[in-house]
Parts: structure tokens; sequence; C-alpha cells
């Protein structure tokens, strides 16, 4: 298998997986705006089992029910989310990864949510909301 690297902004924190993502999303929610601070987040999905943070996984933080999120203390950075109702699936940011480039979205999340501005004009698949029943994807925290 081959191996996916990354880490966050100031480097105290590795990730590395040892399979591809299982799913690559954008997310448009109001939540993902505000953890990532850009226009969209984009997402990819993993299999927990198959993922490894180097020196470890740091105290997870809940601020919503069913949710669990990973940051650097260091710096911030998102590590990654898992979700209750959404077993067996680790999402961590595409911009951690060394293999960002590869990983095209293949679908967006919450595209109601969508800043108007903001035109990706890809033709991917847009759901309304929760991308879940698609893809067994959800990158929010409702
Ligand atoms: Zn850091
Ligand atoms: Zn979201």
């Amino acid at each position: 298998m081959s191996t996916q690297t990354g880490r966050c902004y100031c480097g105290a924190f590795h990730v590395g997986t040892k399979a591809s993502p299982q799913t690559v999303a954008y997310c448009h929610c109001s939540d993902c705006r505000r953890l990532s601070g850009a226009p969209v987040a984009a997402f990819a999905a993993f299999d927990p089992a198959h993922v490894v943070i180097t020196p470890r996984w740091p105290d997870a933080k809940s601020h919503a029910k069913g949710v669990k999120r990973w940051f650097c203390p260091e710096c911030g950075t998102q590590l990654g989310a898992t979700y209750d109702y959404l077993p067996d699936q680790v999402y961590m940011p595409v911009g951690l990864f060394d293999q960002a480039d590869r990983w095209q979205p293949q679908l967006h999340s919450h595209a109601d949510s969508a800043l108007p501005w903001l035109h990706i004009d890809d033709g991917l698949p847009r759901n309304a909301a929760s991308s879940r029943a698609s893809l067994t994807m959800a990158s929010c925290d409702s």
C-alpha cells in the first residue's frame, strides 16, 4: 500500500495514512467555514485504522454533540474529525497532505450554504445538505 503524508502548519504533528482516501469532498457549511477560515473546506475520508498521527493523537475537542475534532495544540491546525453517525471514518483536511494535488474532490456538500461570490465550475454533484446519503459522508456538525 502507498503511504500518504502530511503535517500541521508548525510541523509538531505529522500524519500518515496507508491508503488513499475513501472519499474527497468540499464542504460549504458554516461550521467548516469557521473552522478552516476559508470560503470552502475540503476533506478526505479515511479508515481510522489506516491513519497514524505522530507523535500521538492530541486530546479530542468536542463542541457539538457526536462530533470529535483534533487540533495541533501548538499551531491550531485541524488534524481530523469523527462523527458518531459516520462510524469507521475519520475526515481529515485535504490541505494537510503532500498528496493534495492528486485528490480532486468528488462532490460538494452543503452546496446551499456556499458563499454567493464563490464560483467553482467543476461540474461535480452538489448536495444541498449533507452528502451522507450518496457517499456515506458529511463534513459538518449538523
Ligand atoms: Zn502544529
Ligand atoms: Zn461542513
